[in-house]
């Protein structure tokens, strides 16, 4: 069994089962290609935050009990410096402290983050790493965060990157309360058997769920849209898991009652009246839009603020009425300059016309909004776009209900069951998130000339095959209100 880490320590509060699972390296989880990129992102935030302060030491990473001894070694030396990723190892947890500042009166600990909005999580991590520092007979000054400035512009220096904010109280208090458990938890998930898993709310964003509690349970509550904690507690106190089991009487929002109404009686849900006045709002030829979108910690072009939305490429459809002819447009940016304005003037150039534009959900006409403030010239001619933009998603939401959504409404989630045989497998790549991560490699100049046009070409295959689902669910939704 190993030690108890800050990652383990804070998932074993939420459920001593997953504590216990990850501590005796049970379940591995293999980050997906855009976690492995944000993780990346934090190590190269780390090292530029290091950067602040030269004359720091960095303790490299070895085996616990050689790293604890090191930090305690350097900490107790007339004069120490700055230390930056510390070890710390007491009663079987173990802490890596982000940077160590000496003060007259203590440690300052500084947690870094690669993000530019302060959480409340981040206070749980910091009063971990405090209670073991404590725990190892140190004494801590104050506790701050470094977070991202969202002022930062690509081309200003690395000390105009980061706030800090001082987290001392709050930190403090946390702590109290981690006190009064993290002997039960360390107990507990190093004993010889695991801890019953019981389904919990932490349970939904669990990715062992589906072979943990929720395993065999085809509509579980989870599945209602917006489920709240309190709901969920009052449905499990009565004994209530799966939607088949929640009796009539029991309160819910219009969308679950919906999905309840569905699961229950084996039934779709299609408001066939609502559904006609909102498909015959489109105008035809309609326009399928979609935008594929990167977002970095570090900007990668000028004027770009920290994780500002920079869309990269576009896919759209052109359909006349009954769908007799179709017409492909596409973009997709040259990694090596900043093309935002031309994908702005093409996009201009490619919706000219009068028919609706159909995208799904909101996320394009935020776009569309951006480059607008971007290029005041073009503002006109853009902001008419939003004018024409109609959601798909919206529609489905208030006129459409299929039990295989299971409470869903992405794009991914209908398009199995409003046009079966329509997917994403046979791509390259399926999803946004590696997508973008792609385009970023390009941007970097990852890959060799030949793995660049692969690349391109599979970036062009999965934009295009958005905009293609969006015609599809459109045609059947048409269709449901033919028939
Ligand atoms: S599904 Fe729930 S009970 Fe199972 S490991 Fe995850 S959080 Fe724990």
């Amino acid at each position: 069994m190993g030690t108890m880490t800050k990652g383990i320590f804070l998932k074993a509060r939420e459920c001593q089962s997953l504590g216990w699972m990850m501590r005796s390296g049970k379940v591995i989880i293999t980050p997906t290609v855009g976690q492995k990129f944000r993780m990346n992102q934090g190590v190269e935030i780390h090292k530029r935050a290091r950067c602040l302060y030269p004359a720091g030491l960095l303790l490299h990473v070895g085996k616990t009990v050689s790293a604890a001894e090191k930090t305690a070694h350097v900490m107790t030396s007339p004069g120490p410096p700055v230390i930056f990723e510390g070890t710390f190892s007491s009663g079987g947890l173990t802490a890596r402290a982000d940077m160590l500042e000496p003060e007259e009166e203590g440690w300052h600990l500084i947690e870094v983050k690669s993000g530019v909005n302060d959480k409340k999580e981040f206070i749980d991590g910091m009063a971990y790493t405090y209670l073991v520092m404590s725990l190892c007979g140190c004494k801590i000054s104050r506790v701050s965060l470094m977070l991202l400035d969202r002022n930062f512009r690509l081309g200003m220096p690395d000390d105009s990157l980061f706030v800090e904010i001082d987290h001392t109280m709050d930190v403090l208090e946390k702590v109290k309360e981690f006190e009064s458990c993290w002997q039960s938890l360390e107990e507990s998930t190093r004993g010889p058997s695991m801890p019953e898993p019981s389904l919990r709310y932490e349970c939904r964003g669990c990715d062992l769920f589906r072979d943990c509690v929720g395993k065999g349970v085809d509509n579980h509550i989870f599945d209602l849209p917006r489920l709240s904690e309190s709901k969920f507690g009052g449905l499990l106190t009565s004994g209530i898991t799966c939607i088949e089991g929640i009796p009539s009487g029991v309160s819910l929002t219009p969308p679950q009652e919906r999905v309840k109404t569905c699961v229950q009686g084996r039934c779709t849900f299609i408001d066939k009246k609502g559904l006609k006045k909102e498909l015959e709002r489109i105008q035809w030829p309609a326009f399928y839009l979609d935008f594929e979108v990167l977002t970095t910690a570090i900007p990668l072009f000028q004027d770009a603020a920290p994780y500002a939305r920079i869309p990269f490429q576009y896919s759209i459809h052109v359909c006349s009425k009954e769908f007799g002819c179709v017409i492909h447009c596409e973009y997709l940016a040259d990694p090596t300059r900043d093309c935002r304005r031309e994908l702005a003037e093409r996009l201009v150039e490619d919706l000219k016309g009068e028919g609706s534009i159909l995208v799904y959900t909101s996320y394009e006409k935020g776009i569309i909004k951006g480059l607008a403030e971007m290029f005041p010239d073009l503002k006109e001619k853009l902001d008419s776009l939003l004018d024409r933009i109609v959601d798909l998603k919206k529609i489905i939401e208030s006129c459409v209900y299929y039990p295989g959504f299971h409470g869903g409404f992405s794009i991914k989630a209908v398009l199995p069951v409003l046009v079966p045989g329509m997917s994403y497998n046979h791509l390259q790549i399926k999803e946004g998130d590696t997508a973008m991560v792609t385009y970023v490699y390009m941007i970097l100049g990852t890959y060799s000339p030949h793995e660049m046009k692969e690349k391109r070409q599979n970036l062009l295959e999965y934009c295009k095959q958005d905009t293609l689902a969006m015609v599809a669910v459109h045609k059947e939704l048409l269709n449901l209100v033919k028939n």
